[in-house]
């Protein structure tokens, strides 16, 4: 079956004239990093998100890596990370010498499962990397119990989270940092781009020292002539630039009409599909305590070839993605094979569909329709 109507994709940025402005600006102007712009995302990142202290980022797995540092979780340390993740999860916790250890998933939300976490719990661990998975927050009351009672630091991955809060606490918060992700298909994009949150001054500081070179800013505020400058600690260039920074001001502007859009896609989608016998949702809808920043909609196949499922709804014109296509202990890089049977389901049965702000109302009739179709198709 072939199709007359433009395929809807699964994500799309949403690049308008007004980013386009504020990059030109940028442009016309003689400052392209070290400005006012990254001052200025980084406010309204801080203002939006409620955090003391908001820190850019060149991307979510550049904040993650700082995270770790500034926590100095180094070589014989354990971190908790879950199975069904991005690679930047675990790859972080690898970077300063620590050991990624798998947790599996709660089968309906697909976020960490808090027994198995637990249960995961060493002499060695010495913090919690999660993830909120699809947008879904995980229950922060339950996981800084735990956090507590075994004195483990808290990263809480926020890539795919922005708006979702806790208890009305932005996701971040909770724990000791918090990194989100400005890649183009996330929530808002800079085209690459991150930002870490942290209540704790100490951290933002060491964050600030570590994403320049480790160079003190203080002693480079007053040199005299440059090249004079001081290096206090290890650093790296983790730094975000003006014309990513300029964009991102722009789509934080825009994200609460964003939020509103997803969550109402999200809703029509779940309400068209939750009563398919073939599929099992992943329930990321949220609820008072525990708000959603609706990222997709995730639905497990039950029987049946997932990739021609993609296939006949790709036909359809209805693109979809796979979060994440592989667990990572069923990776070739971790080879663990089988490790963690939830997110291995997951990652082989699921299929991601978009509630971005590029689908509109009909898009989503559209796809709630495409997707019975196809499942008649390939006859799961
Ligand atoms: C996208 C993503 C990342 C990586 O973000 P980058 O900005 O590309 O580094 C990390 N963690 C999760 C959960 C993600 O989905």
């Amino acid at each position: 079956m072939t199709t007359t109507q433009a395929t809807i994709p699964f994500g799309r940025p949403m690049i308008g004239d007004a980013e386009r402005a504020a990059v030109m600006e940028v442009l016309e102007g003689t400052t392209l990093t070290h400005g006012p712009r990254v001052k200025a995302f980084e406010a309204a990142f801080a203002a939006f998100t409620g955090a003391p202290d908001a820190i850019a980022t060149s991307t979510c797995w550049a904040a993650l890596h700082l995270a770790y540092l500034a926590l100095e979780v180094g070589p014989g340390d354990e971190v908790i990370v879950p199975a069904q993740t991005h690679v930047a999860t675990a790859h972080a916790v690898e970077a300063v010498g620590a050991t990624p250890v798998f947790c599996d998933c709660d089968p309906l939300t697909g976020n960490m499962d808090l027994a198995t976490l637990e249960s995961l719990i060493t002499p060695r661990t010495r913090a919690i990397g999660l993830v909120h998975y699809l947008g879904l927050p995980m229950d922060m009351a339950r996981v800084l119990e735990l956090a507590r009672a075994h004195a483990l630091y808290v990263v809480e991955d926020c890539a795919v989270a922005l708006g979702a809060t806790v208890d009305g606490t932005h996701v971040g918060l909770h724990g000791d940092a918090g990194c989100f992700s400005f890649y183009p298909v996330k929530h808002i994009t800079t085209g690459e781009g991150g930002m870490l949150i942290t209540r704790r001054p100490e951290i933002a500081e060491r964050v600030r020292k570590q994403r320049a070179f480790g160079i003190d800013k203080s002693v480079l505020a007053d040199r005299r002539h440059s090249g004079a400058y001081d290096v206090e600690a290890f650093g790296l260039n983790y730094r975000l630039g003006e014309t990513a920074a300029a964009m991102g001001v722009v789509q934080l502007e825009r994200l609460p009409g964003f939020l509103e859009q997803r969550a109402e896609r999200f809703e029509q989608l779940w309400d068209g599909l939750s009563e398919i016998d073939e599929l099992d949702l992943i329930d990321s809808r949220g609820d008072d305590r525990l708000r959603a920043g609706h990222y997709c909609l995730s639905a497990v196949l039950r029987e049946g070839d997932r990739e021609a499922l993609i296939e006949a709804l790709k036909a359809r014109g209805v693109g979809s993605s796979v979060y994440y296509p592989r667990s990572l202990p069923d990776t070739t890089y971790y080879g663990r094979p089988g490790l963690c049977p939830e997110a291995t389901r997951i990652s082989t049965r699921s299929i991601a569909l978009p509630v971005g702000p590029h689908v509109a109302p009909p898009d989503a009739d559209r796809i709630v329709g495409a997707v019975k179709e196809a499942l008649a198709d390939v006859g799961a």
